[in-house]
């Protein structure tokens, strides 16, 4: 039998780990203009050009272009610049209205059944999203676990549930899903619950295909692996992306947990040694809670199952890309790439069949930019995973609201992309 590490600590109860977050002065993005700016394939340039500019990077570590909100302020120093600059939002601030208030969760019934899907018409805030972690748990009670993976470095939990089908616990390959790294990519908790609901639910009705999935792995799935950051977004910063973490003597708060993974950590090009910067990696490798956390929690979850993990994915937004590795090393190429653009393609092509939207898969060094000390590539090459994608769900970009999507397009988002794993989640 094999020792879980990570896993061990899964009975820790999820009502005594809510710690109420403290409430700052809000930033206010009213005025904010989004920009989409053609770098011309010289992003160093612009980026000086914009330097004491007051505006927030929608898309560090990009090389073609970048979606820029810049302050009212600064929208005329902006302008002069002359930059090859196309107008995508006119205000910011109007956008975040669009996502609606943050609805309590009112469960209708203390029964056993699971929550409604009307869940999926509004965002929530933080703590209710661990009621709907359990509640789910709650209504699968036979074939689920709630586990923790850590904390944060606000000493927060980070929580997620484990569930299998008949053959018992650990007895089929991993399949493992993180959301909400980055803390301002609200869509992909959303996502993520939504998969995990339909896999339950549909188990729980005898859903023949969706049983045969169930039954066919061990599903652990952390909605929200920074929620620090996330509960940051709902009570001061809604742009914000990185964690809690301060640094001595830096001005700056914050680390990209994605950038701070312990392999390919700190490759030119990858991620920024500044910790003002929004892809900041951190001092050394892994020196964040939140990566010591996953790390142990991700090799556990290898080590643990039959088959070690057969999927992973990291969730993120926006652009619609289904990326594999490597991020971290652009001439390297992984071993079944065949195999795994096959099934990205795949699941891409399914997804578009819903609704129309139109992903591209691909190595993220082609897709996107180089991305070191990522979770995708520590995941395919340290914990062996077959197949390790990021996942950037809608908008397609930001004319589409970038990381703000409005309340009314959770639905349709979730929905298209259950699609497409349902299917992956078959055929892989
Ligand atoms: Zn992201």
């Amino acid at each position: 039998m094999k020792l879980l590490v990570g896993l061990g600590a899964v009975a820790v109860p999820l009502v005594s780990a809510r710690i109420v977050a403290p409430r700052g002065p809000s930033v206010s993005y009213d005025g904010y203009r989004v920009y989409r700016v053609d770098t011309h394939a010289d992003v160093a340039t612009v980026e000086s050009q914009i330097r004491n500019l007051r505006l927030v990077n929608f898309s560090p570590g990009t090389i073609d272009h970048l979606d820029l909100a810049v302050s009212p302020e600064d929208i005329s120093a902006f302008d002069a610049l002359g930059l090859d600059a196309a107008v995508v939002h006119e205000d910011l601030g109007k956008d975040i209205l669009s996502e609606g208030p943050l609805r309590p969760y009112l469960r209708t019934t203390e029964s056993a059944d699971l929550p409604g899907l009307e869940w999926f018409d509004n965002y929530h805030p933080y703590e209710d999203h661990l009621q709907f972690l359990e509640d789910l748990h709650l209504a699968f009670p036979d074939n689920s676990e709630l586990v923790t993976a850590g904390a944060s470095y606000e000493g927060r939990p980070i929580q997620g549930i484990h569930f299998w089908g008949e053959n018992g616990k650990g007895g089929r390959p991993a399949v493992y899903w993180h959301g909400t790294v980055h803390a301002r990519e609200w869509i992909t908790t959303m996502t993520v619950e939504y998969l995990l609901y339909q896999l339950i639910s549909g188990y729980l009705d005898g859903t023949e295909d969706v049983k045969a999935i169930v039954d066919a792995y061990d599903f652990y799935i952390l909605p929200v692996v920074n929620p620090d950051g996330f509960i940051h977004t709902q009570t001061t910063d809604r742009m914000w992306r990185k964690n809690r973490q301060p640094r001595d003597a830096e001005r700056c708060t914050g680390t990209d947990v994605n950038r701070n993974w312990p392999h390919f950590w700190n490759v030119t090009g990858g991620a920024s040694d500044s910790p003002c910067a929004e892809t900041f990696r951190g001092l050394s490798p892994g020196d964040t809670p939140e990566m010591q956390s996953l790390v142990a929690f991700t090799d556990a979850v290898a080590a643990a199952n039959e088959g070690g993990i057969k999927l992973y994915i990291d969730w993120h937004s926006y652009g619609h890309l289904i990326l594999l590795s490597y991020g971290g090393d652009c001439d390297a190429r992984v071993e079944n790439y065949e195999r795994q653009m096959e099934l990205a393609r795949g699941t891409a092509a399914v997804v578009e069949t819903v609704d129309g939207s139109k992903y591209t898969a691909g190595p993220v060094c082609d897709v996107l930019y180089a991305a070191s000390g990522g979770s995708m590539d520590y995941v395919y090459d340290v914990a062996g995973a077959e197949l390790s994608w990021g996942y950037e769900l809608s908008p397609a970009d930001a004319a589409g609201g970038g990381f703000v999507l409005p309340a009314d397009q959770i639905l349709p988002t979730v929905v298209e992309n259950w699609e497409g794993m349902r299917w992956l989640l078959s055929t892989m």
